[in-house]
């Protein structure tokens, strides 16, 4: 499943192309995705400039000259192609949007997880796919103290809590693994009880996983590729996501092999270090 950072990767990809154009024609191969078009959807696309690509959480947002945002979830394969002069469009290609000078953007989507839908701008944090997303983790309003105050007083495990879309929107599973893993935090250590150093350690951690990742071009797993087609790396860099029964870096040098454990938290596999994660 794309996580911020490939999300951040495919916003960046098509402002390239996509920003300061006009989409001359809009195309939609099905009804639905997992919820249907709105109505007159291709219309309503047609002959509208993207102002400005943005993203909230994993959600890719377009502003069009309207006043409405094209809001695009990638779901659990979506992908954005971007072709010049291509053949007939693919059997998972449900969406073909064309710019002026002949570009050509595809949503491609075996599994058909993912959305499309238009909405005013206005107002647009309180729509109700917005309106219960907390902070964004690379946003400066995701400090320490907002954090610590969040975190005050819940007993859940804070890797739930960095799940949790309403505390902080988008860090997703991989990137909860390896943040506490660079703070050196446990999974399971209740979100209220981390002291605040700690805490400011993890804003940090999150930061920068997510920064380094999206240098990277974001994770390519499984379906997410780059909209120019390369597939990211940032899967390279994982310490202990994926890694169980593997030696954590903390142990180079000592006879500690297997200190990565794979437990289920939430019906999710967390990946941790039991010797440098407390
Ligand atoms: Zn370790």
């Amino acid at each position: 499943m794309p996580e911020l950072p490939e999300v951040e990767t495919v916003c960046r990809g098509l402002s390239a192309v996509l920003e300061g154009r006009c989409i001359v024609r809009a195309t939609v191969r099905r009804p639905d995705l997992r919820i249907p078009f709105p109505q007159g959807f291709e219309g309503r696309i047609r002959g509208r400039m993207v102002c400005r690509i943005r993203r909230r959480a994993k959600y890719i947002l377009l502003d069009l000259d309207d006043g409405n945002v094209l809001i695009i979830h990638l779901g659990m394969s979506g992908r954005m192609v971007i072709t010049k002069n291509a053949g007939p469009p693919e059997v998972h290609d449900h969406v073909l949007l064309t710019t002026e000078g002949g570009i050509e953007v595809r949503y491609n989507d075996p599994r058909r997880f993912g959305l499309m839908t238009i909405a005013p701008q206005k107002g647009l944090d309180n729509h109700r796919l917005f309106h219960h997303l907390g902070v964004d983790p690379l946003s400066t309003a995701f400090t320490a103290s907002s954090f610590s105050q969040n975190l005050a007083g819940r007993k859940t495990a804070i890797k739930l809590a960095l799940l949790d879309q309403r505390i902080v929107a988008g860090v997703g599973n991989i990137y909860a693994c390896e943040s506490l893993h660079r703070a050196g935090i446990s999974p399971r250590r209740k979100a209220g009880m981390i002291s605040g150093k700690r805490v400011a350690a993890l804003v940090r951690s999150i930061k920068d996983v997510l920064t380094e990742a999206i240098a990277a071009g974001g994770s390519s797993l499984r379906d997410h590729v780059q909209p120019s087609g390369e597939l990211g790396y940032f899967q390279h860099s994982w310490k202990v996501y994926g890694r169980a029964g593997e030696s954590c870096s903390c142990s180079a040098g000592k006879a500690m092999a297997g200190s990565i454990k794979r437990i289920a938290q939430g019906g999710r596999s967390t990946f941790y270090c039991t010797q440098c994660q407390t």
